[in-house]
């Protein structure tokens, strides 16, 4: 007989947790989904709900959790600015806390797990693009810490696990990744520009817009999360996930505004506090690792995102 093997996701019910769940039970894994519904939303996994191989428990997971699983996809955090600043003292400690519960259980079930990091971890980067052995250029006590530094001891928990306690370990550093179900209003600029643009509101450029961004499309990305999980024990990373093809943020607006045949005019607004002037990942050791490369290009995952919100919009979720 066949036995499913268990997957646990957290932060299931967000934007990448809520495709990976459905990608998993595509694939014939049992899911149990884990979320507080900090960021996420029921609405991303009420397809799944109906499926007897889909659990969902909420449960935050800077509180301790003892279930069996063989795996742990560990997505659960706040991922937009917006979203992580609101109360960073959470984002460290969701990244902190909820990693070494994370890992602990793990530890006593003896479950393969891999972390969600970010290439955040390399901050305003001096190298370009960015290769898994930079170490970074982040700032300890700026408002984007909380989650940089949250995230780089994150990492080093998974490390340490690894080499105290002989954990199964995986770390993905992921890119800027876009695609449907990103929340509508956590201000992301993917999300920010399509609903601007088929709003037909002002398109709301930070800084000068010459800051450069590569995005993944939501598809090809968990590809990777899946490719990684199964590579050989001996493979930990970290490795880069994301789209090499780079693009200045005003490039992007002009995109969306050709794609939606938008009238919205831009404006210009101060920028963040640190924000990363460029950000390209070198894929080199994923292509050898995971035999692993995005195939979507930028217009063809901006017309499905497009066409996701568009769909959102008119049924009256746009603010919600
Ligand atoms: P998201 O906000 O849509 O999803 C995060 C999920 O985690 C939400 O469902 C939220 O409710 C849940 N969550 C938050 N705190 C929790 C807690 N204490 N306990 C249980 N659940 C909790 O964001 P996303 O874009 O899907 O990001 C998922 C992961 O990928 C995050 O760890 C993020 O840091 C990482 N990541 C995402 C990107 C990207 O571009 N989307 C880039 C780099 C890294
Ligand atoms: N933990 C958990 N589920 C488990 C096992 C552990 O949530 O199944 C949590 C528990 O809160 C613990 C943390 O993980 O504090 C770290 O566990 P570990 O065994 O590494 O350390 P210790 O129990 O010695 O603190
Ligand atoms: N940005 C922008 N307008 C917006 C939202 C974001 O110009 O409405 C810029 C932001 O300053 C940053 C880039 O777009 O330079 C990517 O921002 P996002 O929040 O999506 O991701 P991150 O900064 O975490 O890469």
């Amino acid at each position: 007989m066949h036995i499913r093997k268990r997957c646990a996701v957290t932060g299931g019910a967000g934007f990448l947790g809520s495709h990976l769940c459905e990608r998993l039970l595509k694939d014939g894994y049992d899911v149990l989904c884990i979320d507080n519904f900090y960021t996420g939303s029921k609405r991303n996994i009420l397809h799944l709900l109906n499926n007897p191989y889909f659990e969902l428990y909420r449960h935050d997971i800077t509180y301790p959790l003892y279930i069996e699983v063989d795996e742990i996809y560990n997505l659960a955090c706040p991922a937009s600015p917006i979203h992580y600043q609101n109360d960073p003292v959470q984002t460290t400690k969701v990244n902190v806390h909820g990693s070494i519960n994370m890992l602990g259980l793990a530890k006593r079930v003896r479950a393969k797990i891999m972390q969600a990091s970010t290439s955040e971890v390399y901050g305003d980067p001096k190298v370009h693009p960015q290769q898994e052995s930079y170490w970074g250029h982040v700032n300890p006590i700026g408002r984007r810490s909380c989650y940089d530094e949250g995230k780089r001891c994150a990492e080093t928990l998974f490390f340490d696990y690894h080499r105290q306690h002989k954990l199964l370990i995986k770390v993905a550093r992921i890119f800027n990744t876009y695609g449907p179900r990103m929340h509508p209003q956590d201000g992301r600029v993917v999300s920010n520009f399509i609903v601007q643009a088929l709003e037909g509101k002002p398109i709301t450029i930070y800084g000068k817009g010459t800051q450069t961004r590569s995005f993944c499309y939501v598809d090809d990305l968990i590809e990777g999360f899946i490719r990684l999980m199964n590579t050989p024990d001996s493979f930990t990373g970290p490795v880069n996930l994301g789209n090499p093809g780079e693009f200045t943020i005003l490039e992007l607006a002009e995109k969306v505004i050709a794609m939606t045949k938008s009238k919205s005019e831009l404006i210009f607004k101060p920028l963040p506090e640190d924000d990363p002037t460029m950000r390209r990942p070198d894929i080199t050791l994923a292509k050898q690792h995971l035999n692993w490369e995005p195939k979507i290009p930028l217009e063809e995952g901006l017309r499905k995102t497009i066409d996701y919100f568009d769909d959102l919009m008119r049924s009256g979720g746009s603010a919600s």
